[in-house]
């Protein structure tokens, strides 16, 4: 067992204070952190537990008509406040995506942006892994790699992000509210995560000691919420990380595409925004040729890490299903368990408990 200073501030300045020394951590719900510290995988010198912060457990809208969102809100209540899943509801969408129900309970928004990759050999102390021991090689290379990237990897590290939730915050132009010793900064969701490079063990641009205090959803994202979706490819209906994932929002107007938005999950080290295809979508009829072709356009740079080169197809027919579905509409019901993208059930009639307006 590894020995661990236990600290419970009062304070958001007396959580960043205590969280400034080296080997420090902040605990929130603890969903991913305690499994990492029970299996050895990383070992913090000081827990500085923020779960009890009253300051960060609020959704608010601002007078510009900006969502904020505290750090320390639950997912599942997120998810099922009737205001915000009607405004956002692939975010919402992709919430209920992820996980089981007593996870989306007890975690956190911001532990959400902050959990770790699942591969495999990060996770066991006895592998090879360079973002757990730098300059140590990395397993993944020759071993089981079916589940990892092809966009963005590099040779020190094939690794995906494992997060639903990141995936639309991407799309939609989230934007990160951090607080360190020196004041506050922000940050967009799309620039907060890292791709390996030769670095893998540095996944976001965080400093030490700085905390996530909150997420900003702009009031521009709402354009988007009669047509906008969450997909997601897993191995099981529930309770299973993306194989890919897609987040689509489209503004359509006579049929034509004003504006889109795209992100992808499970290909690469972070949530993958596809600009290049919403570019292509700008102007374009609603229709499958104009989405095969910003499929193709997402697509272009990825390559295979392993064994995964048939994530490439996928991630391009699962576009192209998120696309079709955002362009149907936003069903009445966001599903609680949405159905799988390849099934003949149309998902608005899957049983769900949310209400879109
Ligand atoms: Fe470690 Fe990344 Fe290699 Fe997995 S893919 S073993 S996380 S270096």
């Amino acid at each position: 067992m590894n020995r661990f200073d236990y600290v419970k501030p009062a304070s958001i300045a007396e959580a960043i204070a205590a969280a400034s020394q080296p080997g420090a951590a902040y605990l929130a719900a603890g969903t991913n952190l305690l499994d990492l510290m029970k299996g050895n995988v990383v070992r913090p010198s000081r827990l500085v537990d923020i779960s009890r912060l009253p300051e960060l457990n609020r959704i608010e809208r601002l007078s510009n008509g900006d969502v904020r969102i505290g750090a320390l809100v639950r997912n599942a209540d997120l998810a099922h406040d009737p205001a915000f899943a009607n405004d956002f509801p692939a975010v919402a969408e992709a919430l209920l995506s992820g996980a089981s129900a007593q996870l989306r309970n007890a975690a956190t928004v911001g532990g959400n942006l902050l959990q770790r990759t699942r591969c495999a050999y990060f996770y066991d102390p006895a592998s090879a892994c360079n973002k757990r021991t730098p300059g140590a090689g990395c397993d993944a290379r020759d071993g089981e790699n079916s589940q990892h990237a092809v966009l963005g990897w590099s040779e020190a590290c094939i690794a995906t992000n494992p997060s639903d939730f990141c995936v639309p915050l991407a799309a939609f132009d989230a934007v990160v509210e951090i607080e360190r010793k020196t004041g506050k900064r922000e940050v967009a969701l799309e620039a907060l995560h890292l791709l390996p490079g030769t670095t893998p063990e540095r996944e976001t641009v965080l400093e030490p000691g700085e905390m996530i205090v909150g997420i900003r959803l702009p009031a521009a994202a709402r354009s988007f919420a009669k047509h906008a979706r969450y997909l997601k490819v897993r191995e099981r209906t529930s309770y299973a990380f993306a194989v890919v994932s897609a987040a689509a929002g489209l503004i359509v107007e006579n049929g034509a595409i004003k504006q889109a938005r795209l992100a992808l999950g499970g290909v690469a080290a972070k949530p993958w925004r596809a600009r290049e295809a919403e570019a292509l979508l700008a102007g374009q009829a609603a229709e499958a040729g104009a989405f095969q072709r910003a499929a193709a356009a997402a697509l272009a740079g990825a390559k295979p890490s392993g064994d995964n080169a048939y994530k490439i197809p996928l991630a391009t027919n699962l576009i192209v299903r998120a696309l079709q579905a955002a362009a149907q509409g936003t069903p009445d019901r966001v599903p609680a368990l949405p159905a799988s993208p390849f099934s003949s059930v149309p998902v608005s009639s899957v049983p769900g408990v949310l209400h879109h307006a």
